[in-house]
């Protein structure tokens, strides 16, 4: 068993809400990466996916804040509440973040060789000849095919594509045990999305790297993840290996997403779009938050939080298959 690298208990985030006071848009959340694993976080825009990822490092915005009573640890040291010195230390070098689009993440008014340099000198301590080196060999190892032409121009003259791969090649520049990447494949076309899917389990792999994957696409955790939580409205509703969970959910929220995929193979299905919204974190819903768009809601749904059930590794938050004494029916 891979040992833990990052262990997030009890995570709350809070967010301003509209005439004063806070609410929590991720409220309770439990969560691991060991070293080397490759983890998705899934569900829709609003579920809280991105503010959970952000509080890792503290780079949430102005105003929003993590709840007193949240732990994230980092090889077991704990980085909430840590000195603003420390924290600039995990980021960038034991923790990296690459976003949705790769045009506003890197700097339009710098070269991409230099962006890179200025990683290379702040983390690593590299400069001129060893630093420049260093540059061309993260690109290349990105799959970028011509690392010194790409190194000379600003990130306007690279294709989509080619800019991710550079934020790739910023992100691993300080040489990091965990990558955390925010929908990275979203703003690109369908063919590219997959070659940098591939390019980061090539990397996983090949540098021992942990990768905390934020999609609202199952279809790309399956093909990239070991495992997989699912989240809704600040919560994880279910979490376990990626194909037991994609085989066999347990929640009918994953149910919901999965069948909103459109199918590419077997019979021909319609996806069907899951009615309604998530409401926003000063509305959510009592007892299951699920349970307004719940197709099985029961009447204790409406009223009290249900239990996790389900054997673990695999495990969901459902009063479906709740049985009294414990265990999934
Ligand atoms: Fe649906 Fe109830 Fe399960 Fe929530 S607890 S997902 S409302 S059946």
């Amino acid at each position: 068993m891979r040992s833990p690298l990052l262990e997030i208990r009890n995570l709350g985030v809070e967010v301003p809400v509209p005439g004063g006071g806070a609410a929590a848009a991720v409220d309770g959340v439990d969560l691991s990466v060991a070293h080397g694993e490759r983890v998705g976080l899934v569900g829709e825009s609003g579920a809280g996916k991105s503010l959970t990822t952000l509080a890792l490092p503290n780079l949430l915005p102005p105003g929003v804040r993590i709840r007193p009573g949240s732990s994230v640890r980092l090889d077991g040291r704990e980085l909430v509440g840590a000195p603003t010195r420390d924290l600039r230390a995990v980021r960038g070098k034991r923790v990296a973040l690459v976003f949705q689009d790769p045009t506003h993440a890197l700097n339009p008014a710098l070269t991409v060789g230099s962006q890179i340099r200025e990683v290379l000198l702040v983390h690593r301590g590299l400069r001129g000849g060893e630093a420049r080196a260093e540059t061309l060999r993260l690109l290349s190892e990105v799959g970028l095919p011509d690392p010194a032409r790409t190194a000379a121009d600003p990130p306007h003259r690279l294709s989509g594509g080619m800019r991710q791969r550079a934020c790739i090649a910023l992100a691993l520049a300080g040489e990091p045990d965990l990558l955390v990447a925010d929908e990275p494949t979203t703003a690109l076309d369908v063919t590219v999305q997959a070659r940098i899917l591939d390019l980061l389990v090539h990397l996983s792999e090949a540098r021992g790297l942990a990768l905390l994957l934020v999609s609202h696409d199952l279809a790309v955790v399956s093909r990239t993840c070991h495992r997989v939580a699912v989240m809704y409205a600040g919560r994880v509703v279910e979490k376990g290996p990626v194909k037991a969970v994609l085989e066999r959910p347990l929640h009918p929220y994953t149910r919901a997403l999965l069948a909103a995929r459109p199918r590419l193979t077997g019979p021909r299905t319609l996806p069907a779009p899951i009615a309604g919204s998530i409401p926003a974190p000063s509305a959510w819903p009592t007892g299951c938050r699920f349970h307004p768009r719940c197709p099985d809601a029961l009447d204790r749904c409406r009223r009290e939080a249900p239990p996790w059930v389900g054997l673990s590794p695999h495990r969901a938050t459902c009063w479906l298959h709740w049985e009294p004494g414990g265990g999934a029916s």
